[in-house]
């Protein structure tokens, strides 16, 4: 099975400081979809985690974050892809599980219910705390420039430079990076 990991928020759609709390929230980044159909179609099984923090804080249920994937599913299957899975943290940042990025709990969980190895499988984030998951359980961490990449990148440069972690615009020229024939 070839997995690919992505972050939610700033990678597949635009993000808010003020969280996406409802479906008319969510807004697909320009080609982010049509990306994930492409990596669906050269065999790759895509699985979201995302940190929603905004279920603890009460901004929206579990039920209305099902409403915004499932806007999300339907206009991914408008394009002809699919993700595998959504796997999401509802905890907030005091209280302390074992899920929210940077933590690796969500990636330990597709560990164990795809009995896979991370090690290698891309997994692209705009935030530092979702590289640094990836880098626990020795995925390979992509950054994207949308979202909060742009501050990622500043504020991360050394970090980025020594791990050798590659930057890409937009989830878009990362798909079609990685999938151009090698020459
Ligand atoms: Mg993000
Ligand atoms: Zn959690």
């Amino acid at each position: 099975m070839k997995l690919i990991i992505l972050d939610r928020d700033g990678v597949i759609n635009f993000d808010s400081d003020a969280f996406i709390k409802s479906p008319e929230e969510w807004h697909p980044i320009p080609g982010s979809l049509e990306a994930i159909a492409k990596l669906n179609q050269a065999g790759f099984n895509v699985l979201v985690v995302s940190n929603q923090s905004g279920i603890a804080r009460q901004y929206f249920d579990e039920a209305m974050l099902s409403l915004i994937h499932e806007k999300f599913q339907k206009l991914l299957a408008e394009k002809g892809g699919t993700v595998e899975a959504i796997f999401y943290c509802p905890h907030g940042p005091d209280d302390h599980c074992d899920c929210r990025k940077p933590k690796a709990g969500l990636f330990h969980q597709i560990e164990k219910q795809y009995q896979a190895n991370l090690a290698g499988v891309f997994a692209v984030g705009d935030s530092w705390r979702d590289l640094e998951a990836a880098m626990t359980v020795h995925a390979q961490p992509v950054l994207v420039l949308t979202g909060k990449g742009e501050q990622t990148k500043a504020a991360h440069s050394q970090e980025l430079l020594e791990k050798q972690i590659p930057i890409f615009n937009n989830l878009a020229d990362f798909t079609q990076t990685l999938l151009s024939p090698q020459t």
